[in-house]
This record gives structure tokens, C-alpha cells and sequence, in this order.
């Protein structure tokens, strides 16, 4: 089959919070150089930053602090954070957020006194969610769109799938990126000086899932094919709440903000105990790995709603109060028979935000020379559990330091690279792999991967279940591939784009069921009930997987401290005090 080709100078992959910051950083650095945004889905309105409800984490009230949201971060993190990224998250929000006002033009709710109003989210100790309403990421998709669009020298590849990161004939660097268009079904070889990978992550091979249709998992799984190192894989973070609305609706699984909680919502079991006095001090303002096993241990003891999960109850706060502050929530809810604002919604936790990714630096560096990774692609920043309010951060903060370390890295780096044309028709096969089979059932196959995957590399995981996980999954794996898909017209062939998602999840699932059947302890997010000790923060250590000839291979290496050791703090003596 031909492959179309083009030459570009920065190749982005995806048009979330950080593809588009990027291109907007890319352009203003280097304005002469040829910059394409490339996205599987429809510009600004695809992944997940435009879902973002609750809001954006910001330190800009006198009485917070950045090295206070830098604590909270490594604390919320349990101390598996890379501190140097947990550092430029929470120091460049204060700058991002101020553009996203001044110069993007957003418009984020304000106290009475006109400055910005932030929010509680659980597991932070100050109030510094910045919001507009409880739906910020339309706000912030709608006016990164706006200004992408009107920069005509940003060429737009919209419903191009990337495939595969092509290396250089000799190997140290990228040389571009393989895609499908979508609509045509044809293949498309973008040549690129720099790229970056800002595809999302997404975990959505758990049965309850609130990530965007569009996610699956591709750029992490694309890294792992090209040799690169992950990192902290097995941190899946589970929403304590996704709506919980039967079988039979995609709304299932969405999500019910924190803010829910943050404002005072009780969590009540189908006895109408509210429960989570049970499992920690501060009931249902615990961080959220603690509220989502507490939720999940009422639903294995069987104390449930009628759909299989719990209630969350929002009428004390006063309906017409929670129908004001909620807006979005409360029409959500009732689109699918709840009354949020004044009766009871069923609710269940749900695989929301992938901590692993690619390993990277501050400046957004990998270790492949020329690849670049930001927003939830990548891995480091959040450790073992993200704080509701610090992944739009992520994406806004390193998307825009991507944008600005590209034009300079290509300064010292300057030319195109030959490219490999062996891996690059290597991969253009891989991708019809499908059409050369006998057509199956994907849609069976893919229920197998969601119930495994939420059953035994969930919100809680043994070896016992790790095991029978990493069998499964080779099986599914196995029969995906004999499975194929009818040989007719790839143009917008969505049973082979279902194909493909599949590959990418089941490739990415085996790595996260090694990382946690490797992590023989229990922290934020990854929690062993074989071991449910934290183990010695001083000697903490992070998973590191990378594909080899010789399959996955997996290591433990040393979290280094380098601005806070466990029992320091950054904070000062009025802070500490606090
Ligand atoms: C319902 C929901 C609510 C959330 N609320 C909050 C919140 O209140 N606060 C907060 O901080 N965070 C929140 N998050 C998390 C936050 O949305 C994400 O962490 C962040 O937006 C990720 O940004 P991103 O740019 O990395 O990816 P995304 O915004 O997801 O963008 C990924 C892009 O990559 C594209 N893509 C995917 N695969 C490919 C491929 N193979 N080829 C080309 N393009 C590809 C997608 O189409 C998309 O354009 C929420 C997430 C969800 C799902």
C-alpha cells in the first residue's frame, strides 16, 4: 500500500490541554517553523481535557503557597513523586493559569472581591481549585481551540491515528510518525524534526472508565514498542465516583466531580449507612484511592444500590444551593433519572487517570533524542496518586514547556533524519494485520479485557488475581490476534480502529498487571491486599518497565528526594504549624 508522506519540523500528537498548548508555545517560539497538530479525533473536541469539571490547582491565594501544593503533591503522591516534576507542576500553574486568563482568554468564576475563586478538592490543604462552574475544560478547550484555529501556520491533521513512532535508519533519534487518516484509510508518514507525544493516556480497558472514547492508551503503547522506559505503571487512579446508570448506557462510568465531595456530599451503602467513617478519619474528603476502596469493600461485602454501587446524597447541603453550584452535574444526573440536588445518585468508582507513562525531564525530554512527552502520556509528576485539580495543570503547564523547548532543541539539532523505511513498512503491515484474518467477535473480546482488568488489576489486587491477569491477558491477546475484521473499505473503518484500540489496550494492560504484581506494597492508588503496608518511604522505589528482544523487562529504582525527604517538609514554620 502507498504511504502519502509529508515533512514538518514539529509533529504534535493530540489536541488536549498539552498538544494545543504546545503548538500555541511552538509557534510563538519559532515563528518560521512548520508546526502540524495531528489528533485522532475532531480538534477541540476530543480527550479529556475538555471534560475536566472541577477545576485547575493553583497556588494564588496569600495564604497558600506554591511549596504547599508542592507538599500536598508529594504527600497525595506517597512520596513516589520525581520531585523536579512535582516542583515545575506546581510553580509554572501560578504563570499557565495567568495565561490561560490573560492571553488564551478564559474566564474563571471570582470571589465577590474579583479575584479568582478556588475550590475544595479532597486531599489538598488548601481550598485552590480554580474553576468555571463545574465545567472548566470547556472553557479551556473552547479558547485553545479558538486561537489554534486562527493561526493558519499550524497545519491540522484532525482524525489521524497515530500508528508508530518511526526511529532513524541509525537508530539515536526519531525521524517521525506513521498515522492512518481516518477518513480515508490510508496510511500517512509525517517527517519531523522534533515530536511530541500528547496523546493522553487514558485507561479505558476497565470496566467502569471515565476517559474519552477517542483514548487508548496508543502513545504509551507506541513508547513501549520503541524501546523507551515506563514508569509507575501499575498507578491507575480510580474516581470514587463515576455515575452508575446500568449496563445499557455509556453514561455509566462518567464522572461525578470531587467538588461533590469537596462541598460536603455524603456517601451512603444500599443499607443508607453512610460508611466511610468505617475506613478513615476524614469520611468522604479522604484522597481518593481511600474513598474508592471504601466504596468498592461495601460493594464486595454486598451492601449496594441497585446497580451494584453506592449512593452519594448532596440534599442536606439544600437542593437549590447543590442545582447552583453543580449545574452541570445536576443535568447530567437527571439525563439519566437521578436527582442529584435532591435525592440519591448510584455511583461506583471508575478507572480515571493513568500516574504511569513515559520517563521524562523537566524540559519534557524522553530518552529517545527528538521525542518529547506531556500531559498524561507522561509519568513522575503525581507519583502514586493525582490530586483532583493538578491533571489539567500537567497538561497546560508541560504542553506549553514542550512548545518552548522544541524550536530550541531543533536550533542545536538542525536537518531531517533518513529514516528507517524498514520498521516504518514493518509497521504499515502490523496495522492491516486484521484484514488477513478471519473476521470475529471483538466486541466479546473486548468485555473479557474489561471484566479482567477490573477484576483483578482494579481498585484492589493480589497475586493470586495479578496472575490469572497476566495469563488472561496473553490469552486475549493471542485471540485478538486471530481475530480479524471484514477486507473491505478502511475508510472511516471503525470495527478496525476498534481493532487497533484493543491492541493498544491489551499491550499497555499486560505492563500495568507486571508493575503491580512487581510492587509488593501498597501506595495511593496501587493497593495489594497481600500487602497492604506502604513499606519504608526513605527507600522508596518506582516500577521501570521497557520492552526488550527478550520481552518486558521490569526493574525497581530509588525515588530520589531532591528538594524534601520523608518527615521534611517545605513549608515554612507558620505553614508547618498550620
Ligand atoms: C471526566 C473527566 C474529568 C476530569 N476532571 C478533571 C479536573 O477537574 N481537574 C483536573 O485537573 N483533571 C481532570 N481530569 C483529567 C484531565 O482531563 C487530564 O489529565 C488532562 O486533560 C489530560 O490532558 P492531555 O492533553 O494529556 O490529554 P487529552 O486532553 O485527553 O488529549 C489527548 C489527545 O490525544 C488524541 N489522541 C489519542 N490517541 C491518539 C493517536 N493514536 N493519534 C493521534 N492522536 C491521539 C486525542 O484525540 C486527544 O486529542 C478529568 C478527566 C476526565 C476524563
Amino acid at each position: 500500500m502507498t504511504i502519502e508522506r509529508l515533512r514538518t519540523d514539529i509533529l504534535i500528537l493530540g489536541s488536549g490541554g498539552a498538544g494545543l498548548f504546545a503548538a500555541l508555545h511552538a509557534q510563538r517560539a519559532g515563528q518560521d517553523l512548520d508546526i502540524t497538530l495531528a489528533t485522532k479525533g475532531l480538534l477541540g473536541k476530543c480527550g479529556c481535557t475538555r471534560m475536566v469539571q472541577g477545576g485547575y490547582n493553583v497556588a494564588l491565594n496569600p495564604g497558600d503557597s506554591v511549596e504547599r501544593h508542592f507538599m500536598d503533591t508529594i504527600e497525595g503522591g506517597k512520596w513516589l513523586p520525581n520531585q523536579e516534576l512535582a516542583w515545575t507542576l506546581v510553580s509554572k500553574a501560578v504563570e499557565r493559569v495567568r495565561e490561560l486568563e490573560n492571553e488564551i482568554g478564559c474566564f474563571f468564576d471570582r470571589n465577590p472581591d474579583g479575584t479568582l475563586h478556588g475550590k475544595a478538592f479532597a486531599g489538598q490543604t488548601f481550598d485552590r481549585t480554580v474553576h468555571k462552574g463545574d465545567l472548566t475544560g470547556i472553557e479551556i478547550i473552547n479558547r485553545l481551540m479558538e486561537q489554534v484555529w486562527a493561526r493558519p501556520g499550524v497545519r491540522k491533521l484532525e482524525e489521524h491515528r497515530a500508528l508508530a513512532l518511526i526511529p532513524s535508519r541509525d537508530g539515536t533519534a526519531i525521524a517521525g510518525v506513521l498515522f492512518v487518516d481516518i477518513r480515508k484509510g490510508t496510511f500517512r508518514f509525517v517527517e519531523a524534526r522534533a515530536v511530541l507525544l500528547a496523546t493522553g493516556g487514558g485507561p479505558t480497558m476497565y470496566r467502569y472508565h471515565t476517559p474519552s472514547g477517542d483514548k487508548s492508551m496508543d502513545g504509551i503503547a507506541m513508547a513501549l514498542r520503541a524501546g523507551l522506559p515506563l514508569r509507575d505503571m501499575e498507578m491507575v487512579q480510580f474516581h470514587p465516583t463515576g455515575l452508575l446508570a446500568g449496563p445499557e448506557t455509556r453514561m455509566t462510568g462518567t464522572v461525578l466531580e470531587e467538588g461533590l465531595r469537596g462541598a460536603g456530599g455524603h456517601l451512603l451503602n444500599g443499607d443508607m449507612h453512610r460508611f466511610m467513617g468505617d475506613y478513615d478519619p476524614k469520611l468522604e474528603r479522604a484522597t481518593r484511592d481511600v474513598v474508592s476502596r471504601g466504596i468498592y469493600a461495601e460493594m464486595k461485602a454486598g451492601r449496594t444500590s441497585p446497580n451494584g454501587g453506592v449512593y452519594i446524597k448532596m440534599s442536606h447541603l439544600g437542593p437549590k444551593d447543590v442545582a447552583k453550584k453543580f449545574k452541570g452535574m445536576v443535568d447530567r444526573c437527571r439525563d439519566c433519572g437521578f436527582d442529584l440536588a435532591g435525592g440519591l445518585v448510584e455511583v461506583v468508582p471508575t478507572a480515571h487517570y493513568f500516574m504511569g507513562g513515559l520517563v521524562c525531564n523537566a524540559d519534557t525530554s524522553t530518552a529517545m533524542p527528538g521525542l518529547f512527552v506531556a500531559g498524561e502520556d507522561a509519568s513522575g509528576m503525581h507519583g502514586a496518586n493525582r490530586l483532583g485539580g493538578n491533571g489539567v495543570a500537567n497538561s497546560t503547564v508541560f504542553g506549553g514547556i514542550a512548545g518552548d523547548m522544541m524550536p530550541a532543541w531543533l536550533v542545536r539539532n538542525p536537518g531531517h533524519r533518513t529514516v528507517n523505511e524498514e520498521v516504518l513498512q514493518a509497521e504499515v503491515d502490523r496495522a492491516q494485520h486484521p484484514f488477513r484474518k478471519k473476521p470475529g467477535d471483538l466486541n466479546t473480546l473486548r468485555e473479557k479485557l474489561l471484566d479482567l482488568m477490573w477484576e483483578d488489576v482494579g481498585v484492589t489486587r493480589d497475586e493470586a488475581g495479578l496472575d490469572r491477569a497476566l495469563t488472561g491477558l496473553e490469552n486475549i491477546e493471542a485471540e485478538l490476534l486471530s481475530t480479524g475484521i471484514p477486507d473491505g473499505d478502511k475508510a472511516f473503518n471503525l470495527t478496525w480502529h476498534d481493532w487497533l484500540n484493543l491492541r493498544s489496550q491489551c499491550e499497555t494492560s499486560r505492563v500495568i498487571a507486571l508493575a503491580a504484581k512487581q510492587r509488593r506494597n501498597s501506595r495511593g492508588a496501587h493497593f495489594r491486599t497481600d500487602y497492604p503496608e506502604p513499606g519504608d518511604l526513605a527507600t522508596s522505589c518506582f516500577t521501570m518497565v521497557r520492552q526488550t528482544a527478550d520481552g518486558l523487562k521490569i526493574t525497581d529504582e530509588p525515588v530520589r528526594f531532591t528538594h524534601v525527604k520523608p518527615g521534611e517538609t517545605l513549608l515554612g514554620v507558620k505553614d508547618a504549624a498550620e
